[in-house]
């Protein structure tokens, strides 16, 4: 079956087109960085705008990387939710149109199952059941997963996300937008021990995470810094190693709690922050001492992208799951009620 991945939920455009036996075939993303690069935050009305520049062209763009014809198409599947409501609208407005056209089966997908199904799109990808640790700039949540569609929340952020958290942490540093990647290169020159953040509600039980107080202490630590006159760019590379190495800490010490509770060896990292590669390999290392393994997507598919889209949707889409007539835009959407992927649905 033959599936075009539609993301259009915040500031990256994503299409692919996925083969459910062959694999991906094609993919291509615009992001809107430099859109809303002035603002300082993504500006909804600006991303839905922009989507609507970049949808069909990037959808005429992988048709022609993987040779096919737009008839081709078996099954369309779009991001439903969570996400900037405009946004939603565009990428299920064209999926439906396209559908309709095509008198095709269109499907919504929720967009941290996307995230959640990423790597397996990677060569070994994970059996089920397993431990998910999703971390985006919206989301921090350990969730449990036993297939497609069964999935039971371990724990979550009570406030900042972790992608969010370094967004802003970068913000404090005087570094662009998305702060992540940037945060993780300054911290290579980072000296160890210069700076100790705290390992938030790490020392309680619990699989909850809360990041909002790691911002606190990055500010708290750089005024010190202007104050004394030694926010130089070594002091501000020693603030982002150690920065990274609390978020990656708290997220180690949480996912090895979440492993032990559950039995499971296996763990997804999934979403922006798992490009990270301190986090990788602080993971490696705490499953490898518990005798698991960890798995992870390409960074290109960490990230929001079309490609997650389309392999989310072509497992519901050819067990026949599908949507109605109506476009489909769910801003807030808990991806614990998503049905499983054996449930029979039309919505
Ligand atoms: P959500 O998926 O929750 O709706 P989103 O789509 O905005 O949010 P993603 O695209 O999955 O999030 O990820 C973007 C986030 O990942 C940003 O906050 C960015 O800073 C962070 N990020 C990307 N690369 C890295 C990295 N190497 N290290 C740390 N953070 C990173
Ligand atoms: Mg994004
Ligand atoms: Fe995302």
């Amino acid at each position: 079956m033959l599936i075009l991945g539609i993301e259009t939920s915040c500031d990256e455009t994503g299409v692919a087109l996925l083969d459910d036996e062959q694999g991906l075939l094609a993919h291509a993303l615009f992001s809107q960085v430099e859109v809303h690069a002035d603002y300082g935050g993504v500006v909804p009305e600006l991303a839905s705008r922009d989507h609507v520049r970049k949808l069909l062209p990037l959808c005429d763009q992988v048709l022609a990387d993987a040779g096919k014809a737009r008839t081709d198409i078996e099954g369309i599947a779009y991001t439903a939710g969570p996400g900037l409501v405009g946004a939603l609208m565009v990428g299920g407005s064209v999926a439906h149109a396209l559908g309709y056209a095509l008198d095709i089966p269109v499907l919504g997908v929720h967009h941290m199952e996307g995230h959640l199904l990423a790597p397996m799109l990677e060569d070994n990808p994970p059996a089920f059941p397993f431990v998910a640790l999703l971390v985006s700039g919206g989301h921090t949540q350990l969730v449990r997963v036993d297939g497609i569609g069964e999935y039971e929340m371990l724990g979550e952020s009570v406030d900042d996300a972790a992608g969010e958290a370094f967004d802003k942490a970068a913000k404090m540093l005087g570094l662009d937008y998305p702060g992540g990647p940037r945060v993780a290169a300054l911290a290579e020159k980072g000296r160890e021990g210069r700076y100790r953040f705290p390992r938030p509600m790490t020392d309680r039980p619990g699989l909850d995470f809360s990041f909002s107080g790691l911002k606190t202490f990055t500010l708290n630590t750089v005024n010190a810094a202007k104050d004394a006159g030694e926010f130089d760019e070594q002091v501000k590379a020693d603030i982002a190693l150690a920065f990274e190495a609390a978020v990656v800490d708290t997220l180690t010490i949480k996912c090895r709690r979440a492993l032990e509770q559950t039995g499971c060896k296996r763990l997804v990292i999934a979403g922006g922050v798992s490009a990270n590669k301190r986090l990788r390999a602080g993971l490696e290392k705490m499953t490898a001492k518990l005798g698991g393994s960890v798995f992870y997507a390409r960074p290109e598919f960490c990230t929001d992208n079309g490609a997650m889209i389309a392999y989310a949707g072509a497992q519901r889409l050819r067990k026949g799951q599908k949507d109605g007539e109506r476009i489909v835009s769910v801003p807030r959407w808990p991806m614990d009620t998503l049905p499983s992927v054996n449930e029979p649905r039309a919505n």
